[in-house]
């Protein structure tokens, strides 16, 4: 490493032990590492803007003369000042002021002030700015836009500009290399490039910059994703460097399990059970994504890979994301397996005591085939005598540096177990081109013949008492319905309270139904026991919380009733609205919205009344929520980036696998200094 790359932060002024760790926490510890701290917006203090022309909402310098100032007692007591440049007039207001900030705005002072108008009782207003008392010879303003960086606690705007100022001195001295061969958004040079966005010129377009489209920001984020690509490319080397154990793909192997099903399997299911049982064969880990839409038919899937590795003698996991959920792939496991005289238990967090250490030794025995559970199957106390492959269904929450933990879980001499990761959420294609490129992709993009559609209404919720009705008539005649209650709080405990008194109301609305709750505050026994008792047919309507959200499959109920749908996301909708539509009856989905609802919840809600299509609907929910919440990643960071932003730099991906291509057959030298320039020491895929 040469230059910038190589200079310790610590050789700026004002950096102590102190800071320099702190930055550390940053993964900043070379100038070079600063640069790459970029700024996440602007703000525009190169010009002052006259009262009369300020728009509202917009951060701006204004300036004018104090006129009036006084303490007002209206609701809450405040400092109020009225200042009056030659355009017009503005009030301040304080909720929170000190004696002394009183004093300062005494009528005939000058003022210089930085924040947002907006309109009030008495014309525009700006509520607790900054300001700084102003003598009229005073012209001095900010020369290029003030940039606001990414910060935590311990590390201000000001210490953060002061120590970028300092970097970006460096940075002329000593340019740092370029590492993307040639591309066409090259168009100003990395240097030029980071001068600009750390320290914009007054003309510059806010616009643009806002919208991560400057040609600035696309030069830099086409390199990072460049280097988030070839990152994950490594990654991916690395786990196929370890052997894995060949499980020899024997059609006559499967042919028990398919002659039972009662179905044929679609031509879709036929490609995708392919191209597992080939990666299965080879001697390196499979790492391969299972997408299909919800009811596209992956369990099956799962069961001819499993069977495949239990007839080459290894064992199989299969964990599944909630006990309910563990327990439903239980029984269709035991179901396609016992008659087949294969070994199947079960392991989650549920299982305890005596009970527990005997599984664990059958595991470690390798006395069991198969084992469904929860996360709890990868606890310490888990050994595995022979693990071939884990199936993890309904998980796309994971990590990266997670799904690859789970494969550990074996005698080291045997290499890696397999991995075959299902998901019933789709993943747009842009998104997983980047989250997913460590693996391979399968997709699942049929639905089992005969399926109908479920037809989709939205209603008003004070229409509730007709919706009520209407499940009456449902359930009156042999159908079954879920009601679901949505609540965003995170607490278990309000959402079981909330499907608490939802049930209570019903049953005194409906009493001639059965209606069953299901929260995910009852104890496992009591779920499944609900659960048990829709699947019966025991109860005709399940009052739930989201906790139903992912396959549960009870084919005779035909109508889903969600409350508040406007609350959750489209995928999660979606999800949702997939446990009915799986018999033969048509199936019906009301959504259930409080008004008033916004245009863009109605818009929200509108797309999933028209479309059926989960890839179309992901795809929806990207463009409206972002990255982080449709990958649920958004406490883990996965996919924080310092320029790219998804889906609006989406255009630049295919450019990205070129260029990413290029390096990696052209200028594998380029390989590292980029993963490093990009993800920092402290990125999780440093970690490697
Ligand atoms: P998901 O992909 O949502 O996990 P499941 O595996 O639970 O879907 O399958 C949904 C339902 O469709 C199950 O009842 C399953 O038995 C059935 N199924 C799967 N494949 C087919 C097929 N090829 N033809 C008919 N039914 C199928
Ligand atoms: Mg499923």
């Amino acid at each position: 490493m040469t230059g910038i790359a190589a200079i310790s932060v610590r050789e700026l002024r004002g950096v102590g032990p102190k800071l320099a760790e702190k930055l550390a926490d940053y993964g900043i510890r070379e100038i070079e590492d600063l640069l790459f701290h970029l700024p996440l917006r602007y703000q525009d203090r190169t010009r002052v803007t006259p009262i009369a022309a300020a728009r509202e909402g917009v951060d701006l310098v204004l300036e004018g003369e104090v006129k009036v100032s006084d303490i007002v007692y209206g609701k809450r007591r405040s400092l109020v000042a009225r200042i009056q440049d030659g355009s017009g007039t503005l009030t301040l207001r304080f909720f929170h002021f000190s004696a002394a900030q009183k004093n300062n705005l005494r009528p005939g002072t000058r003022l210089r002030c930085f924040g947002q108008v907006r309109r009030g009782g008495n014309g525009l207003e700006m509520y607790h700015p900054e300001y700084r008392q102003i003598e009229t010879t005073d012209r001095e303003l900010d020369e290029t836009l003030t940039p606001i960086y990414p910060t935590t606690a311990g590390i201000g705007q000001n210490q953060w500009r002061n120590l970028c100022r300092q970097a970006i001195v460096y940075l002329k001295r000593d340019q740092p290399r370029e590492l993307l061969p040639v591309t066409k958004y090259q168009a100003m040079g990395l240097t030029d490039a980071l001068i600009y966005l750390h320290s914009p010129p007054p003309n510059a377009a806010l616009e643009l910059l806002r919208e991560g489209a400057h040609p600035a920001q696309l030069q830099l984020a086409l390199e990072e994703l460049v280097a988030h690509n070839l990152s994950l490319h490594r990654l991916r080397q690395q786990h196929q460097r370890e052997g894995a154990p060949a499980l020899s793909a024997s059609p006559e192997a499967l042919m028990p399990l398919l002659a039972n099903l009662g179905f044929e399997l679609t031509a879709a299911q036929q490609r995708v059970a392919a191209e597992i049982a080939k990666d299965l064969a080879q001697p390196w880990p499979m790492l391969r994504l299972l997408q299909g839409d919800v009811g596209s038919g992956k369990t099956v899937i799962a069961a001819c890979a499993a069977l495949q590795a239990i007839a080459n003698g290894y064992q199989v996991a299969i964990m599944a994301p909630t006990e309910i959920l563990a327990e439903q792939h239980w029984r269709s496991f035991s179901s396609w397996f016992e008659p087949l005289g294969i070994q199947i238990d079960w392991l989650t967090g549920r299982l305890k005591g005596k009970k527990r250490k005997q599984t664990s030794e059958r595991i470690a025995a390798g006395e069991t085939a198969l084992v469904v559970g929860t996360h709890a199957l990868f606890q310490d106390d888990v050994e595995f005598a022979k693990l071939g492959l884990v199936i993890v269904d309904e998980q796309h929450r994971f990590g990266v540096h997670q799904r690859l933990a789970l494969t550990e879980k074996t005698r080291p001499e045997l290499g890696r177990a397999h991995q075959l990761v299902m998901t019933a959420t789709p993943i747009p294609r842009t998104l997983s081109m980047v989250a997913y490129a460590d693996l391979d992709c399968s997709i699942i993009d049929e639905l089992p013949p005969g399926r109908l559609p479920v037809s989709t209404v939205l209603i008003d919720s004070n229409r509730r008492d007709q919706v009520v009705e209407r499940v009456a008539n449902a359930c009156g005649e042999g159908r079954q319905a879920y009601w679901v209650c949505t609540l965003i709080e995170e607490s278990d405990l309000l959402q079981a309270q909330a499907a608490e008194a939802v049930a209570a109301q019903l049953r005194e609305q409906l009493p001639q139904l059965e209606i069953g709750l299901i929260h995910g505050r009852m104890k496992p026994l009591e779920k499944e026991a609900a659960m048990a008792a829709f699947k019966a047919g025991n109860t005709a309507l399940l009052v739930a919380t989201t906790v139903i959200e992912v396959g549960v499959d009870v084919p005779n109920a035909s109508l889903m009733i969600i409350e508040n749908p406007e609350r959750l996301g489209l995928a999660q909708l979606h999800q949702l609205r997939g446990r009915v539509g799986r018999g033969s009856a048509a199936s019906h989905c009301v959504l259930l919205y409080q008004t008033p609802l916004s245009a863009n919840g109605k818009a929200r809600l509108t797309v999933l009344r028209e479309s059926s299509d989960g890839f179309v609907i992901a795809e929806k929910d990207l463009q409206l929520r972002g990255p982080g919440e449709v990958l649920g990643t958004r406490q883990t960071g996965l996919m924080e980036f310092r320029v790219a932003q998804l889906p609006a730099h989406a255009h630049l991906l295919d450019q990205v696998q070129v260029v990413a291509s290029n390096i990696i057959d052209a200028h594998p030298e380029l390989l590292e200094p980029l993963i490093k320039r990009w993800t920092g020491s402290s990125s999780e895929f440093a970690k490697v």
